[in-house]
């Protein structure tokens, strides 16, 4: 069947906010006419629970069966005495290296309604930004040759890249500034090193099949000073895996909270992995005040990204965006303005529902 969605809810509020982006999904597909089937899979300190391990065969088998999966977040004190592999993180990353998704997209977008939350000047922040990076996942330094010399006082940890994992990356980056503004940003350290001089003659090579995208290169260092100094001159940013890192968590504290952010990871084949980029919150699970719009953002992407439903996608969008114009918040973007409407979990997904249902002229 079309549209096959697993679920894995996980821990902590990463079962909270899927309830409310499934609402979501169910809503606008019933806008739109589009049926999804749902199957619920368990993963992380729920499966090391119920299965005694944090990612069971199940698990990954029906994942690998969907069309695309959405995940809430692991974790959790419970489970913190735990070692390495058996920890619940252990079941994600199993997860992602299952699934082969080797790209890893994350929007950072500054809703206008939620500039106060942002901790840039207000002349910065003013002019908004929305800005999409797309970090190589699976190679480069964190999975490079590693060691120690034998008296332990050298360390090491290789950069390396193939053309072929930079060409897979940087054809997803070139394919997600065609579908926005059209310009792409190439990051790396060109100046020094010397696999970012592959990444800098893979991207020259690739240009001319993709005439209608501008291709920019910029040296990460400065590409850390410009996302605080003027983040709105990006569209898409396309860089490796622990530039990207980095990167990417920069980009997320300009746009104020970790409630809001969502993400996709992807391969060439297979299914798609959205997941809010924010992890269990065990200091707010249980109380009904998390928030959940970036799971219903993270769905978003998975209409767009794995079942190419983009009107939806654009539709749960911007159904978002009219629930904050309307003043409705979580209490983690709340600025205390008394015009604001502060809701939980659950009111919050009824507020999406709702926009979705409505006729806007
Ligand atoms: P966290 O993201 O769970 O929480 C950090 C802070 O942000 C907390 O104060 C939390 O209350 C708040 N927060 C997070 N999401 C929120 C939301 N949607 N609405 C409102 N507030 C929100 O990070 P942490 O506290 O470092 O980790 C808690 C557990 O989650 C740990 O076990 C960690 O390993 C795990 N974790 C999992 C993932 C994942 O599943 N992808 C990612 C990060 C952390």
């Amino acid at each position: 069947m079309k549209n096959a969605i697993t679920l894995v809810p996980g821990d902590g509020i990463g079962l909270e906010v899927t309830a409310q982006a499934v609402r979501v999904l169910e809503a606008v597909g019933a806008q739109f006419g589009v049926s999804f089937r749902f199957e619920t899979v368990l993963l992380g300190g729920a499966a090391i629970d119920e299965k005694g391990v944090p990612l069971p065969a199940e698990t990954l088998a029906a994942c690998k069966a969907a069309d695309a999966v959405l995940l809430g977040a692991v974790g959790g004190p419970r489970w913190d005495d735990l070692s390495g592999a058996r920890r619940p993180e252990a079941g994600l990353l199993g997860l992602r290296a299952g699934l082969g998704v080797y790209a890893n997209l994350r929007p950072a977008r500054l809703f206008p309604e939620l500039r106060s939350a942002c901790p840039l000047k207000d002349e910065i922040a003013g002019k908004g930004f929305d800005l999409l990076i797309v970090r190589e996942l699976t190679g480069g330094m964190y999975f490079g040759d590693r060691g120690r010399s034998p008296d332990g006082e050298v360390a090491w940890d290789t950069e390396r890249y193939s053309r072929k994992e930079i060409t897979r990356l940087l054809t997803m980056a070139f394919r997600a500034a065609r579908s926005r503004s059209g310009r792409l940003c190439v990051v790396d350290k060109a100046n020094v090193l010397e696999s970012s001089r592959l990444w800098r003659e893979t991207s020259r090579a690739l240009s001319p099949a993709w005439p209608d995208v501008e291709v920019s290169y910029m040296y990460v260092d400065n590409c850390a000073m410009q996302l605080v100094r003027n983040p709105s001159q990006f569209d898409v940013i396309a860089t490796s895996n622990m530039f990207g890192d980095i990167l990417s968590d920069e980009a997320s504290m300009i746009t104020g909270s970790i409630g809001m952010l969502a993400s996709a990871s992807l391969g060439d084949s297979g299914p798609g992995l959205y997941e809010p980029i924010h992890g269990s919150a065990p200091d707010i699970a249980g109380s009904g005040t998390a928030n959940p719009l970036a799971a219903i953002l993270s769905a978003a992407l998975l209409l767009r990204h794995s079942l190419a439903l983009e009107p939806c996608a654009r539709a749960v969008e911007s159904a978002v965006s009219r629930v904050l114009a309307e003043g409705y918040r979580c209490a983690d973007i709340a600025s205390g303005d008394p015009s604001e409407k502060v809701v939980g979990t659950e009111a919050m997904g009824d507020r999406v529902v709702r926009v979705l249902g409505r006729k806007e002229p």
